[in-house]
């Protein structure tokens, strides 16, 4: 559904994407997962036909997003990651502004709204004003808004950033049932573990690059094991002796090591017993996405 191919962006000589290649397959959710700067937006620009990008392409139901603008944005409906909603009108009032934009009007913009209230569970908050609304519900507008003109694929930019934990869930539900009783396709960006977990597919990005992609479950299963993160107060020292001790290859990252073994508990026995008092917490689990991060780039996302 969609496609990209060898895309390539530079802002005044800094290179925000670098040869970025994948594909999106119809129906599903498949997530862009990277740290600040690690050109999520950028990328989200391109194929929202925004902005052109300096080399490469990428195609939305076979059509050029480059070439074929008008096309691609009939096809598709966005969510940016600023709102973009009027505070002071109600949800019903933001949809219908949204419509006439469309060119919709009369009982089929009637329907339009009623069916994108239906799907986001907005329609006894019809008459809210948006001010009046949580943050988890006015995503959830921002989406309806998105969906008004029928697209078969929705991109999100960051659509939970400043949500807590059980509004992320919630949208993450309403997402998966675009998906499913619709057959929407979805692009998101995300830095949120939790979210890119929950998609089908994604792509690791850092600084502009893509540095893994799979499904959830085949980029933690690269990890052999469990994940043992060991704090100290000279977390390189600590790792340049467990590297000697133990023949194996630690990773510092944000002060901490971490080793990838089976049988973690063993371990820990182990390097408790070998570097008395250098260790001052220990910790033990199955591998995340951000493990895979981390070991891909040596950096951490959140
Ligand atoms: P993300 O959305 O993953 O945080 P962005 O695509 O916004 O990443 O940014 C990727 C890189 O491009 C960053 O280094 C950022 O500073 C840079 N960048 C983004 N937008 C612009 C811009 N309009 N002008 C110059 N540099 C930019
Ligand atoms: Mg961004």
């Amino acid at each position: 559904m969609i496609q990209v191919q060898n895309l390539t962006h530079r802002y005044a000589g800094r290179t925000a994407l670098s040869n970025v290649s994948f594909e999106v397959r119809k129906g599903e959710v498949f997530g862009l997962l990277g740290p600040n700067g690690g050109g999520k937006s950028t990328l989200f620009r391109i194929l929202s036909t925004m902005m052109v990008p300096g080399e490469g392409r990428a195609t939305v139901a076979g059509y050029d997003v480059v070439r074929d603008p008008a096309a691609v944005r009939r096809l598709v409906g966005v969510v940016f990651q600023s709102q973009s909603l009027d505070r002071a009108l109600t949800v019903e009032e933001n949809l219908r502004a949204q419509g006439h934009l469309h060119g919709l009007k009369g009982a089929t913009l009637r329907d339009r709204m009623e069916a994108a209230m239906e799907r986001l569970g907005l329609a006894d908050r019809r008459k809210d004003l948006v001010e009046a609304l949580s943050g988890g519900l006015r995503r959830r507008v921002e989406i309806a808004k998105a969906l008004l003109h029928r697209p078969q694929v929705l991109l999100m930019d960051e659509a939970s950033t400043g949500l807590d934990p059980s509004a992320r869930r919630d949208l993450s539900r309403h997402i998966e049932n675009l998906r499913d009783r619709d057959g929407v396709t979805i692009l998101l960006t995300t830095h949120i573990l939790e979210e890119a977990d929950r998609c089908d597919r994604l792509v690791l990005l850092h600084q502009g690059a893509i540095v893994a992609q799979g499904s959830p479950g085949e980029l933690r299963s690269r990890i052999g094991g469990d994940v043992v993160v060991l704090e100290s107060g000279d977390a390189p020292s600590l790792a340049a002796r467990i590297e000697q001790r133990f023949s194996m290859k630690p990773t510092v990252a944000d002060g901490r090591v971490r080793v990838e073994i089976p049988n973690g508990h063993r371990f820990i026995a182990e390097v408790v017993e070998a570097f008395p008092g250098s260790i001052e917490s220990v910790g033990l689990h199955k591998p995340t996405l951000e493990d895979v991060f981390v070991r891909e780039t040596g950096a951490s996302i959140e």
